[in-house]
């Protein structure tokens, strides 16, 4: 009786696999299927923004200029971010990419609705139709070609295919596609762990090539010096900080927000200070920072929350101090999902004086140039409390708060 268990039991274990491997089949299908429904939910809202722009703008005009559209968009965008919980690029390149599929890969677009083409695939299609020279015949070429091979590779390999279909279809074409490209050279900082950071510029190559002789160069001559114990790598990344700092030229002067509990400042606790536009910082390093600084605020939070409670202006009716103090506390532009750096951000009255705002701390937040015009333009609101609490309300009604602070 017991072997006969076993091997029945055995029976209905393959059919068990059979019935799992059909439902992850299904599954998946399911979640292709509904991620390309949802990139075309977003770009229903965003087209709906951009024919009524009154629903994000106000109704302050019978004819809607070009700028009042653009400003519904962004608005939108925004909406859509706070709501789905995602950045506002990864919501417009949701858009962009159903745009691209529809418009140049109709075919593979197809499938994904369908599901049988990934999210993943379906984004490499979108990337590589999008870098296509504007040519209908050659999106009609790569369309076709890259169709079934997007249901069937993994998307390592299907990005491969694509892009090497890609060089096919587009021949002697080179020195545009660099004119391009050069248009989206850029610097990164990307903060990392252990108080080390990230910078790194997209460029193009002649410079990048003259920029790195130039760091090999003095790097090579400082190693070169009796009693030198760095090694290259080292010598080549303190030559580069010191030449964007103008450490030893000294011609620019750099101000760094630092704050610091005040235990670690008395050297009582080694719990980590924040560094404005990086983040965590270990009490060691904060404690010299605060020690060449020459000005210290005190700003007494929270512990459990981080809510700032009190604040100690040591000079009164000075803007600059109070620019400073609430550049420390915002950090960033005030606007949720932003990071952009406080320092480059506009301080703005949240009531306007003219309404009776007062220049008080509790009356200004940071908001980048993008997100001060949206607050201005567009139907997006932003209250403080008596505590100096932000609060934004988004054109639709959703209430969500900046995200919160570091400390
Ligand atoms: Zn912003």
């Amino acid at each position: 009786m017991e072997e006969l268990g076993y091997y029945s039991d055995q029976a209905r274990s393959d059919v068990r696999v059979d019935t799992a491997i059909a439902a992850a089949e299904y599954e998946q299908r399911a979640v292709n299927s509904h991620h390309a429904a949802t990139l075309v939910a977003i770009h229903s809202v965003l087209d709906e923004a951009r024919y009524c722009p009154e629903v994000f703008v106000g109704n302050h005009a019978s004819r809607f200029s070009r700028e009042d559209v653009e400003f519904a968009e962004r608005a939108a965008i925004a909406d859509l971010a706070v709501r789905l919980a995602l950045s506002e690029n990864t919501v417009r390149s949701h858009e962009s990419q159903a745009v691209t599929m529809i418009g140049r890969t109709p075919i593979t677009w197809q499938k994904f609705r369908w599901g049988d083409v990934s999210p993943a695939n379906a984004r490499i299609v979108a990337e590589v139709a999008a870098s296509l020279p504007e040519d209908s015949s050659m999106f009609a070429e790569f369309d076709t070609v890259v169709a079934d091979r997007a249901c069937q590779l993994a998307p390592a390999r299907f990005r491969a295919f694509a892009r090497k279909l890609r060089e096919q279809i587009v021949a002697d074409t080179a020195a545009e596609r660099h004119e391009s490209e050069a248009s989206l050279r850029r610097v990164i900082f990307e903060p990392d762990l252990d108080g080390m950071a990230w910078i790194s510029a997209y460029l193009p190559a002649e410079v990048a090539t003259a920029a790195m002789t130039l760091v090999d160069a003095e790097a090579l001559r400082l190693w070169a010096v009796p009693g030198e114990t760095r090694t290259m790598p080292q010598l080549r990344a303190d030559v580069f900080g010191d030449m964007i700092t103008g450490a030893g030229g000294g011609s620019v002067a750099v101000r760094v927000g630092v704050l610091i509990p005040m235990l670690t400042l008395l050297g009582q606790s080694e719990a980590p200070a924040s560094l404005e536009g990086y983040g965590p910082i270990d009490a060691e390093t904060a404690r010299k920072l605060a020690g060449d600084a020459t000005s210290i605020y005190r700003i007494l939070t929270d512990p459990v929350t981080g809510a700032i409670l009190d604040i100690d202006q040591p000079t009164k009716h000075i803007p600059e101090g109070l620019r400073r103090m609430r550049q420390l506390i915002d950090q960033t532009c005030t606007f949720p999902g932003c990071g952009k750096r406080a320092m480059n951000c506009d301080l703005d009255h949240t009531i306007d004086r003219q309404f009776g705002g007062q220049t008080t701390l509790m009356n200004l937040s940071h908001l980048c140039r993008k997100h001060h015009r949206d607050k201005h333009m567009t139907k997006w609101m932003l209250t403080q409390d008596d505590t100096g609490r932000i609060e934004w309300t988004s054109p639709t009604g959703y209430v969500t708060a900046p995200d919160p602070p570091p400390f």
